[in-house]
């Protein structure tokens, strides 16, 4: 989709500052961090949100998670605690529609989010 902006950032028309990259998922800092940590991990295949996936996206929207795990391990905070979101449309926020896993750590964090 030429016109999404995740998948210029995978297509490397528009710069990502990549942390993780493997055949269907690539992850990269969020422009905007609202923690210390806070990383955007997607799947290279379009998919608007989450009302959007199939269940022939089970396996890449798994491996969305595992990669989650896995940069939170890198950077020290698998013990001290991390939150991974999808925001689903306008009551959520989604502002790209292109579904992106946040993992956002390295703060306290409170419950509801707001
Ligand atoms: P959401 O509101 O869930 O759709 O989140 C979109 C996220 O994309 C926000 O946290 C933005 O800061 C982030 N974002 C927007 N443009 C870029 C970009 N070019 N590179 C990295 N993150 C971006
Ligand atoms: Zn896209």
């Amino acid at each position: 989709m030429s016109d999404c902006l995740f998948c210029n950032i995978v297509d490397g028309e528009i710069p990502g500052d990549i942390v993780y990259d493997s055949d269907s998922v690539l992850a990269f800092n969020d422009i905007s961090p609202e923690a210390p940590h806070h990383v955007l991990i997607i799947p290279k295949k379009h998919i608007p949100t989450l009302n959007d996936v199939s269940n022939s996206d089970r396996d890449v929207v798994g491996e969305l998670h595992l990669v989650a795990k896995k940069i939170a391990a890198e950077r020290g905070i698998s013990g001290s605690g991390y939150r991974t979101v999808f925001n689903c449309n306008s009551d959520a926020g989604q502002a790209v529609f292109h579904i992106h896993l946040h993992l956002l750590g390295g703060r306290k964090m409170s419950w509801p989010p707001g």
